[in-house]
């Protein structure tokens, strides 16, 4: 697992200009109630496709014992060969760099819509590997727009 997080690090270093020499998010493979019982107190994201895989990114802020510390929840069925998945891993990687960056949002919506900006690029990157290839569409601009609001 190390190396593809790795690998999709240095692309979103590549894709936004950030410097991807970071920290390296823990990545746990979990069941679903473990992925269900990830949340409050250090809870952030929550980040389902229609498709029904879903995946999580959670850090501890502000606690010193932990600089730059976050995890990555991935369900237990997650699968490497399928480029939607990876790009969950990346839209969750993304939320690391937003974390550590400290990069600021007018609210939690811009936040996923930037991520979904980028997950949409790493799945356009990487279209010739979709088992699907209507898949693109659900990240269309109507759909990112919704995001936007706050
Ligand atoms: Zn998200």
């Amino acid at each position: 697992m190390d190396a593809i997080v790795l690998s999709i690090m240095i692309w979103i270093g590549f894709t936004t200009g950030l410097d991807p020499y970071i920290s390296v998010p823990e990545v746990r493979i979990v069941s679903q109630s473990e992925l269900n019982s990830v949340g409050p107190p250090y809870g952030d994201g929550r980040d389902i496709l229609k498709n029904g895989y879903e995946a999580k990114y959670r850090y501890i802020q502000n606690d010193i014992r932990f600089p730059g510390y976050g995890t990555i929840y991935l369900l237990d069925s997650f699968d490497k060969t399928d480029v939607t998945h990876l790009a969950l891993l990346e839209h969750e990687i993304f939320h690391h760099f937003q974390f550590v960056y400290s990069i600021s949002y007018d609210c939690q919506n811009q936040r996923e819509y930037e991520a979904n900006i980028i997950q949409r690029q790493y799945l356009k990157d990487n279209k010739n590997m979709l088992k699907d290839k209507k898949f693109l569409q659900k990240f269309d601009d109507k759909f990112l727009n919704r995001l936007k609001r706050c």
